[in-house]
């Protein structure tokens, strides 16, 4: 019998990571790191973890996917590694960029487990990395596991895990985009139906206006953006480095050249800059559109040194693309928030998802004459400046899934994962009513199941 085992610690978007078994064998999807947890209460359930584990296969590299896979090739030293080559180049920076984080952790909070691995422990975990091209069959020795990559659509690389036992089909969404992006293509999901589908939810909780559509979606951030420079501001978009900057950059750029946007100088971190520098290294290599087009010689950013902070006074018609998304404290966009708040003229426009407990989060509810509580010793701060969200998504609306699931997918077995508690409801109760006998199941965590119905 193949299990599944989910090695989240609760439903939520936290540390993904899913063991299989089938006999002896053993493969990982993902190692992810809880975004906003801390310590060892970030990583997922690595006890469970079978010395002898076969391979890790990594969907992409967002943190929430890849952030605790050096613990796992330290834990597993035979182990091999599976990735797409963007997903490799990205993860790369993307790992020593966290142990910089965890170190600056230790400093500020005293956090004495940090960092949870070093920059040698990084370069050792690289070293055994195969990358794999989409579509190519994967095989585990002495088992009847094969695994093959499908595009995802989400960031540069990301992939769905295929995972075929003698004739039984599975597949793993990680996370996915059904529709298009500035950059990245839509998804499109390998013909069903499946056995069974392991569906991430992010969306779950949100439902998607009928009137929304992508093209509507920019040209209202354009519209409001130049509303900022006419009155003499500057905007502050909150975003991941990896994903979020690059299809901004480029949609900004478009708008720059086509007149829907004045001239700007646009600002990105120094991460961003790194992983852009991916983006336009493998831009032929990995599904994009506008193939031939070089982000960083054509948009050219500034990289905003995050030591100017304490002296800068943002200038009109600037725009400042910094992390990280969901302003987690002591990033460039929580403390170059604070100067913004007081300022009637500019603007902070969220163009992503923002978890609701997150400072991002918290200012998006407070909103244009609220007040934020950052936990400051002078107690919330006002909010004069302009505050908007556009749904400009890297993930699969709600609507889309369920319809792809019930038209296209119709798997015997559905689990139901990376989604807060009321997102998985939705799809529970949804999918119960449209596709009632399709088994539906929160896969509870460090507890093996069953993968095939
Ligand atoms: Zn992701
Ligand atoms: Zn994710």
């Amino acid at each position: 019998m193949t299990t599944l085992t989910n090695l989240t610690r609760a439903p939520e978007i936290g540390a993904n990571s899913y063991l299989l078994r089938s006999g002896s064998a053993s493969v990982l999807l993902d190692a992810g790191m809880h975004p906003r947890m801390e310590g060892w209460a970030a990583t997922p359930l690595l006890d469970s973890l079978p010395k002898d584990l076969d391979a890790v296969i990594l969907s992409h590299a967002h943190h929430d996917h890849a952030g605790a896979l050096p613990l796992v090739t330290r834990a597993c030293p035979h182990t091999k590694v599976w990735m797409t080559s963007a997903t490799a180049a990205l993860s790369e920076p993307l790992l020593h960029n966290s142990v910089n984080v965890m170190t600056r952790q230790r400093r500020e909070t005293l956090q004495q487990e940090y960092p949870l691995y070093t920059h040698r422990g990084v370069d050792d975990c690289v070293l055994i990395w195969e990358t794999v091209p989409l579509q190519r069959p994967l095989t585990v020795a002495g088992s009847d596991f094969r695994f093959l990559l499908h595009d995802a659509g989400h960031v540069l690389g990301s992939a769905l895990t295929e995972i075929r036992v003698g004739e039984k089909r599975a597949l793993y969404t990680g996370d996915l985009n059904l529709a298009r992006q500035t950059l990245m293509i839509p998804c499109r999901p390998p013909e069903g139906p499946w056995d069974t589908v392991i569906m991430e939810t992010t969306r779950g909780a949100q439902p998607t206006p009928t009137a929304q559509s992508r093209d509507s979606l920019e040209n209202d951030l354009l519209e409001a953006i130049r509303q900022t420079f006419a009155r003499g501001g500057s905007v502050l978009m909150p975003v991941f480095a990896l994903g979020k900057t690059q299809e901004m950059l480029t949609l900004l750029h478009h708008a720059r050249m086509d007149g829907r946007l004045p001239p700007t100088t646009i600002y990105i971190g120094g991460l961003g800059r790194v992983l852009t520098e991916v983006y336009d290294r493998q831009r032929s290599l990995a599904p994009r559109q506008h193939a031939s087009f070089k982000i960083l010689p054509e948009v050219r950013p500034e990289t905003f040194d995050p030591r100017r902070l304490t002296t800068l006074r943002p200038k009109a018609g600037q725009i400042y693309l910094v992390s990280s998304g969901m302003m987690t404290p002591h990033t460039t966009s929580h403390t170059l928030a604070r100067l913004f708040f007081p300022r009637e003229n500019d603007s902070i426009f969220f163009v992503g998802f923002t978890e609701p407990s997150s400072p991002a989060g918290i200012l998006r509810t407070a909103g244009r004459g609220g007040a934020v509580d950052w936990g400051d010793p002078h107690g919330p701060l006002p909010i004069r400046c302009e505050i908007r969200h556009f749904d400009l998504t890297a993930h699969a609306t709600r609507e889309d899934l369920a319809d792809w699931i019930c038209t296209q997918a119709r798997p015997k077995k559905l689990f139901l994962v990376h989604g807060d508690p009321e997102a998985q409801e939705w799809f529970r109760q949804t999918l119960a009513l449209r596709r009632p006998e399709m088994i539906i199941q929160q896969p509870p965590p460090g507890q093996p199941v069953p993968l095939f119905p």
